[in-house]
Parts: C-alpha cells; sequence; structure tokens
C-alpha cells in the first residue's frame, strides 16, 4: 500500500488546512479540491491564504463563507459530489477507480444515474449507468471493495464532502452492506420523496 495518508486526517472546517488559523462562521473560507496521484484530497483555506491558490488545471475550487451548518451539522453537497465524480472517473489509478465506484453507487441510490446492469469487461467487472431516459451508457469500474476498503473509501469520501454521507444512500450497495457490519445507521427518512401534487392554476 502507498497510497497516500494525508487525507486520513479528519476534515476540518475550523482550522486552515495550511496556517492552522481559526475559520469561523461567516469567514471567507477558499475550499480547494486537488486530484493528484495520490487520490484526490480537500484543503479548507483562510481567507490569505486561500488568495495564494494557484490552482491547475484539474483542481476546484472555490470560496464561500463559512456557513453555520459547515460547523453545526455538515450537509452533503451532492453537486460537488456530482463535480468530483466527473474528474474522479477518468482516472485509472485504484483509489480513483474505488471512489468513482462508491460515488457511482450513490449518485444511483440518489437517482442522478440510472443503474443499467453490471458486466464484465476484459475480465473488470463495471457497473452500467446512464444520466437519464434514453442518454447514452457509459461504464464505471466496480472493483470488488473488502469491508476494510469500504470503510476506509468512505472515509476517504467523507473527508472530501467535510460531511458524512447518510447510511441511507449506501443502501442498496448490495453485498457491501452486509460485510460491512452494523454502523449505526438513522433510520431512513421520507425526506426527499418526490410525491408533488401542486396544481398550476
Ligand atoms: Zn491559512
Amino acid at each position: 500500500m502507498s497510497d497516500s495518508d494525508n487525507w486520513k486526517i479528519p476534515a476540518s472546517t475550523d482550522q486552515c488546512a495550511r496556517c492552522s488559523a481559526g475559520l469561523a462562521v461567516d469567514d471567507e473560507v477558499t475550499v480547494l479540491l486537488s486530484f493528484s496521484e495520490e487520490g484526490p484530497n480537500r484543503e479548507d483555506l483562510c481567507a490569505t491564504c486561500g488568495n495564494n491558490v494557484d490552482a491547475s488545471g484539474s483542481d476546484v475550487f472555490w470560496r464561500h463563507k463559512l456557513p453555520e451548518s459547515a460547523v453545526a451539522s455538515p450537509v452533503v453537497d451532492y453537486a460537488l459530489l456530482r463535480e468530483m465524480f466527473q474528474r474522479m472517473l477518468p482516472r485509472s489509478e485504484p483509489i480513483y477507480q474505488r471512489l468513482s465506484y462508491l460515488v457511482g453507487l450513490v449518485l444511483v441510490r440518489k437517482r442522478f444515474l440510472r443503474l443499467r446492469g453490471f458486466e464484465r469487461r476484459e475480465g473488470e467487472e463495471v457497473m452500467v449507468v446512464a444520466r437519464g431516459a434514453g442518454e447514452p451508457s457509459f461504464d464505471v469500474p466496480a472493483p470488488h471493495l473488502s469491508a476494510e476498503v469500504l470503510v476506509e473509501t468512505r472515509e476517504h469520501l467523507k473527508r472530501l464532502l467535510a460531511a458524512d454521507l447518510p447510511s441511507e444512500d449506501f443502501e442498496g450497495v448490495t453485498a457491501l452492506d452486509a460485510e460491512e457490519g452494523s454502523e449505526s445507521g438513522d433510520p431512513v427518512t421520507s425526506a426527499g420523496s418526490e410525491s408533488q401534487t401542486l396544481d398550476e392554476s
């Protein structure tokens, strides 16, 4: 195993990743995601360090005022998750393949992607998905994830999002759930179900 360990530092939105200055609610924070060979990494930076960010081609960065929720109860940013998926999917390094697969499963679960099935291509398992009905299919690598690797990959994702994906997002991650052991999963709520019955008049 030669994967970089720097992502194992817990996600922090209350301290600048470079100078350790405290970050408070309403401070301007620069979030930088970089995608090196060692795997994706996230840094939350104070205004000063953020101004020195020189993002290379594949990096993503944005500035925002640190919201209350980032400190109190982190919210999963699914737009960010989809953006990350786009950047990670073309990469061939195992760490990107594992993350792409896990994120792909979550996006299927959240109905951002449609699952068309699993197939083997040149001995490798792939998950075939599409962005919607009538859209072209594409492959997402589907490497076998041991329970241990699954937990590690999920932790990595948690750090990138600076938020923990709710356990229900992983429901239907067939077989993987069974191996994962029972982390205290939140009860499934019906929040987010689309049952709009409003008429325009
Ligand atoms: Zn700083």
